[in-house]
C-alpha cells in the first residue's frame, strides 16, 4: 500500500462477515486519524445499519475522520440502511466516497467523487496528481446522472434478479448474504453438488 504520509493501516475484525463497530472501537487509540469502511462492503455484501453507523460515529473521537465508501448506495432497498451521504451530509468529520463505476456503469472511465468539508478537500488537492479525471469521463458522468429512468430500472432489475438468484441457489444449499448490493457472496460449504451438476 502506498503511504503518502507514512500512516500505519490497522484492520478490525469482522463478525460473521460483517463490519463490527465494537471491533473497530477496540482498535482505535490516540494515534487513530481515520476510520475507513465500505458500506455495504465488498465482497461480503453485508452492511452496517443506519443506527450502527450513527453509533460508530458517536463512539469515535470527534477529531477522527470517518470515511464511508458509499459505492453501492444506489442499489440499497433495505429499510434499515441509510447511505453515508444521507446520514452525515453536514458533518465536518465524515468524508463520503461515491463512484460512477457501479450503478452508472462507467467503470472503465475511472470517475468518482468525494463529499466532505472544504478543509479536507483542500488537503486532498495538495496530494492530487495534476492529471486525474479526464473531460470525457466528466461529460459521460454528467449525462449518466440525467438518465434517472435507466438508474431506477437498473435498481429494480438488480433487486429482482438478485432475489431470484439467491432463492435458486438456496435450493442447492448454497447460502449467501441477504440481498444488498449488486453481488452475492456465496457459501458452498453445505452444497453437495459440483459444477458439472449444474449442466
Ligand atoms: C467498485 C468499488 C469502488 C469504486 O471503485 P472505482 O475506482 O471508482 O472504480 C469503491 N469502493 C468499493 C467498495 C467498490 O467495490
Amino acid at each position: 500500500m502506498q503511504k503518502i504520509v507514512g500512516a500505519k493501516v490497522v484492520f478490525a475484525k469482522e463478525k460473521n462477515l460483517k463490519v463490527s463497530v465494537s471491533e473497530i472501537i477496540k482498535k482505535v487509540n490516540n494515534k487513530t486519524k481515520i476510520v475507513f469502511l465500505a458500506n455495504p462492503n465488498n465482497p461480503t455484501g453485508t452492511y452496517l445499519t443506519k443506527f450502527e453507523l450513527i453509533n460508530l460515529r458517536k463512539r469515535l473521537r470527534k477529531n477522527i475522520l470517518l470515511v464511508v465508501d458509499d459505492a453501492y448506495a444506489e442499489y440499497m432497498q433495505n429499510r434499515d440502511y441509510k447511505s453515508g451521504l444521507d446520514l452525515f451530509k453536514n458533518k465536518h468529520n465524515v468524508f463520503i466516497l461515491r463512484t460512477f463505476s457501479k450503478i452508472y456503469g462507467l467503470s472503465s472511465l475511472r470517475i468518482g467523487w468525494g463529499y466532505g468539508s472544504k478543509k479536507i478537500i483542500d488537503a486532498l488537492n495538495v496530494i492530487k496528481p495534476p492529471f486525474n479525471v479526464n473531460e470525457v469521463a466528466q461529460k459521460a458522468a454528467i449525462e449518466s446522472l440525467k438518465d434517472k429512468k435507466f438508474i431506477s430500472r437498473s435498481v429494480k432489475h438488480n433487486f429482482i434478479y438478485a432475489s431470484k438468484l439467491k432463492d435458486f441457489l438456496s435450493n442447492y444449499d448454497i447460502s449467501s448474504n441477504k440481498v444488498s448490493a449488486n453481488f452475492l457472496l456465496l457459501d458452498f460449504n453445505k452444497c453437495k453438488l459440483q459444477a458439472k451438476g449444474f449442466l
